[in-house]
């Protein structure tokens, strides 16, 4: 899986700027038991460089993508960090190998309670996960070094471009469902001014609004 990682990083270097996978995040990667995250019928392709559906019309990203999308976010080992759309837990896991904390946001109350009990299985203790509505952020934590988006939507939810610190970066897939979306890197510096940069076209399933409360 990190070799078809490794060459899908090389082809795309011109457009991502990023010529290779950091050190960190492949240890991340090699840490992870991606096969306890997709179902028993995808066991045999688990380290397969794709998404797998996890039920609910929902799907585990592939492995390229999660790893583009933590390398852009350049975690650190201090950083607080937001997930929306926790899905099976993957990109979670992934990303509590290498931050301090992380807390993940899914709408799917069948989806947020089994990648809990998954992650809490695993021993991913630094890892939270709530029932929500993931536009509206998580203000209780605020503000986070790093948010991920894992689902698209036509534009940055404002509650989340404000819950991210100043210094931080926001990965998010920006388009609308049915079309190719551009994964965005957004970042906020030291005064509070945000820019966007499209790094490459991909495809991710929307963000549902409204399906549950935000508690
Ligand atoms: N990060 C996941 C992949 C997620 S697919 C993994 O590693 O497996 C996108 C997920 O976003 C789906 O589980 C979907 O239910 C969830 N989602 C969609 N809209 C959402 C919203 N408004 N708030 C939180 N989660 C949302």
């Amino acid at each position: 899986m990190l070799r078809r990682i490794d060459e899908i990083f090389a082809e795309t270097a011109r457009q991502t700027g990023i010529a290779d996978l950091d050190g960190r995040v492949r240890s991340a990667f090699e840490s992870v038991p991606r096969h306890r995250f997709v179902s028993s019928a995808a066991q045999d392709f688990a380290y397969r460089d794709s998404a797998f559906s996890i039920g609910y019309g929902q799907t585990i990203s592939q492995p390229f993508i999660v790893a583009l999308m933590t390398q852009l976010a350049e975690i650190s080992d201090t950083a607080k960090v937001l997930e929306v759309g926790t899905g099976s837990g993957y990109q979670a896991a992934v990303l509590a190998e290498l931050a301090h904390q992380v807390y993940s946001i899914e709408v799917v109350a069948e989806l947020a309670s089994a990648a809990s009990a998954l992650l809490a299985e695993l021993g991913y203790d630094d890892v939270q996960v709530r029932c929500g509505d993931g536009f509206a952020g998580w203000a209780e934590h605020a503000p986070f070094d790093a948010i991920l988006v894992t689902a698209a939507t036509p534009r940055p939810p404002p509650p989340l471009v404000e819950q991210l610190a100043r210094g931080g970066r926001m990965v998010l897939p920006l388009g609308r469902p049915a079309e190719t979306q551009d994964l965005a890197l957004l970042t906020k510096d030291d005064d509070g001014e945000v820019s966007i940069r499209s790094i490459l076209p991909v495809v991710f399933v929307p963000m549902i609004r409204n399906r549950a409360s935000n508690g």
